[in-house]
Formats: C-alpha cells, sequence, structure tokens
C-alpha cells in the first residue's frame, strides 16, 4: 500500500531532509585521502545527536538473519555497491566513496546517497559518478502527478546505458515515510507502461546503482558488503522525493 502524505508530514519529511543533506554535506567536505570511513562515521553520529535526529541504519535488521547493521553510514568503496561497513580502511587517492544515510526526525524518514570521488580518480570512474547522478536527476524529472513509476526507472535505464554503464537490479529504490522502506518498490530499470500512477503526496525515494562492468552483484561474508560480481567500480545516488502539484520537490537537496 502507498501512503500519501499530508500537507504536516510532508513538512516532518522536509526537515529529516534536511538534515541527511547537510550531513553528506559535512562527510564529503571531509572525504579526502587518510580519512577513515569509521571517522566519517562518527561525524554523522555525532551530527544527528546535535539535530535530534535518529540515525536509522544504526541497527538495521539484517534481511538474511545475520547482524544488524553496524554504521550509521553504509560507506561502500570502489567495487562495493551498497551496505558497505564503515571502518578503519584510509582512504586512498583515487578511489570512490559511496555513502549512504538515513534518519528520522518527527517521526518521518529521508535517505540520500552520494558517491565522492577521493583525490583524482581515473576518468571512467569520474563519468561513472557524472552519469549515475545525472541518471537520478532524470528518474526525479519523470517523478509527476499522473506518470507511471516505469517513467522514473525508464528514464534512469536509459540515461546509463546510452552510456555504456549497467543498472543493478537487485537493489532498487523505495517509498518512505514513517518508516525508511515503504511501498512502492522503485526499480532502476523497466518499461514506461509499468508500475502505479504517480499521485500527488507520493514520497519516494529514488536510488540508481550503475557499474562500469557486468549489473551482477554478490554479498560478501560479512552478511551486509554488497560487490560487483566482476569487481570493477560502481556509483550510488539518492534523493528522498516528493511528488507535488509543482512537480519533484527534492527533500534531501544539498
Ligand atoms: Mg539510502
Ligand atoms: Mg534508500
Amino acid at each position: 500500500m502507498i501512503t500519501l502524505k499530508t500537507a504536516a508530514e510532508l513538512a516532518s519529511m522536509r526537515q529529516a531532509g534536511a538534515v541527511v543533506a547537510q550531513v553528506l554535506s559535512m562527510l564529503e567536505a571531509k572525504t579526502r585521502p587518510g580519512v577513515t570511513t569509521g571517522l566519517l562515521n562518527a561525524l554523522a553520529e555525532e551530527e544527528c545527536l546535535k539535530r535530534g535526529a535518529v540515525p536509522v541504519f544504526k541497527n538495521y535488521p539484517n534481511p538474511r538473519g545475520g547482524r544488524p547493521f553496524p554504521g550509521a553510514i553504509c560507506a561502500s568503496i570502489n567495487e562495493e555497491v551498497v551496505h558497505g561497513i564503515p571502518g578503519n580502511r584510509p582512504l586512498k587517492e583515487g578511489d570512490i566513496l559511496s555513502i549512504d544515510f538515513g534518519v528520522l526526525v518527527n517521526g518521518f524518514a529521508g535517505d540520500s546517497a552520494i558517491t565522492i570521488p577521493v583525490g583524482e580518480v581515473h576518468p571512467r570512474a569520474a563519468k561513472l559518478i557524472q552519469i549515475t547522478e545525472e541518471a537520478l536527476m532524470k528518474g526525479i524529472q519523470q517523478a509527476v502527478i499522473g506518470n507511471r513509476l516505469g517513467m522514473v526507472s525508464n528514464a534512469i535505464q536509459t540515461h546509463a546505458e546510452k552510456h555504456g554503464f549497467s543498472v543493478v537490479k537487485e537493489f532498487v529504490g523505495h517509498g518512505i515515510g514513517k518508516n525508511m522502506h515503504e511501498d512502492p518498490p522503485i526499480p532502476n530499470y523497466g518499461r514506461q507502461d509499468r508500475g502505479p500512477t504517480l499521485k500527488q503526496g507520493m514520497t519516494l525515494a529514488i536510488e540508481p546503482m550503475l557499474n562500469i562492468g557486468t549489473f551482477k552483484v554478490v554479498t560478501k561474508p560479512d552478511e551486509w558488503t554488497v560487490v560487483t560480481q566482476d569487481g570493477q567500480y560502481s556509483a550510488h545516488f539518492e534523493h528522498t522525493i516528493a511528488v507535488t502539484e509543482h512537480g519533484p520537490e527534492i527533500l534531501t537537496l544539498r
């Protein structure tokens, strides 16, 4: 069931989205060679506390039944696609770091992700980051009242494949509201004429994950970290948006 948010609920979601955006901007500014993802994680937790926000990923139940997620952020480096666990590995020049972050404020969630180049990166990695962010924006542009959700999915896939990148299929975007993950699932691929028709008050977390090589992914023995099957780099961008009478509103805009 897809929930439609009232104006008051949307106001809370704007607050949650703003916190996510502020913290991601801070983490982006701190990302450089030598910094550990554990340090970025500690900073994210501290900034959450200051703002009265709850970091939702921390202790998130493992869908495979293993240990809950140990971090406040997901920090996925290079071939890691999503759900990387922050730790004491220092970033190095040429790495790309995807940070995914979500909070609850006043009982409503915000969820956003960015991929950041660490110093100078390979041109193909830089292109991957650029096209993934563009694909997200192309998808968001389709999130208007009356469009099928498939138009969002198709716009993302079309842009990715036009530039020779593959779209991860195993992980998808989602509705969002009182819960971090609500209906509908939002694939980053598929036909335009599929999926529910978008209505005013829907709030969606749209999150393309694009790979340089194969779209196939595997989960590592730590039960969380998802990596590309061929070890090539992956990028991830996400925004929480609202479908409004004035068009899509990005609630996690930095
Ligand atoms: Mg996310
Ligand atoms: Mg999400």
